[in-house]
């Protein structure tokens, strides 16, 4: 059916930008599952609505961990000028959203592939501030095969 297409999709892009920010732990996956849970009602009510899905979704993942772990996913474009700030989805909703600097007013991707801007950024600092750390990742051990 379209519509479980339309979510999973929205959910693989969103889960794709918190993996590119390192922030795609157990907990912050089930935030992603409860936007989609709430953009399912949302959409059966607004079947027109489908193609929104994704922003939406990106938009409430924001929220919430705005709420919890802080501003996400912070702006590349202005990283190192001392004020981090997050981006933000445009269109809030329309279809093709983006991840846009609402400073600069730079697109810096859309919702899906800010992986692929970090890639191709190179260089910069790497956010190396301690913290965090603990939780445990599900994978990584590909390299391991030394014998
Ligand atoms: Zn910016």
């Amino acid at each position: 059916m379209e519509l479980e297409k339309t979510l999973h999709m929205a959910r693989a892009l969103v889960l794709a930008d918190l993996s590119a920010g390192d922030v795609a732990r157990a907990d912050v996956v089930s935030l992603v599952e409860d936007a989609v849970a709430h953009r399912r009602w949302w959409v059966e009510q607004w079947p027109q609505g489908a193609q929104f899905v994704t922003g939406l979704v990106a938009q409430d993942v924001q929220d919430a961990l705005l709420e919890r772990y802080g501003r996400w996913p912070l702006c590349p474009v202005c990283v190192g000028e001392g004020d981090p700030h997050a981006l933000e989805v445009e269109p809030e909703l329309g279809a093709d959203p983006h991840w846009v600097c609402a400073k600069t007013a730079v697109a810096v991707a859309r919702v899906g592939t800010l992986g692929a801007v970090g890639a191709a950024g190179g260089g910069g600092g790497s956010s190396g501030s301690g913290g965090g750390g603990g939780g445990g990742q599900g994978r990584g051990h590909e390299s391991e095969s030394e014998h």
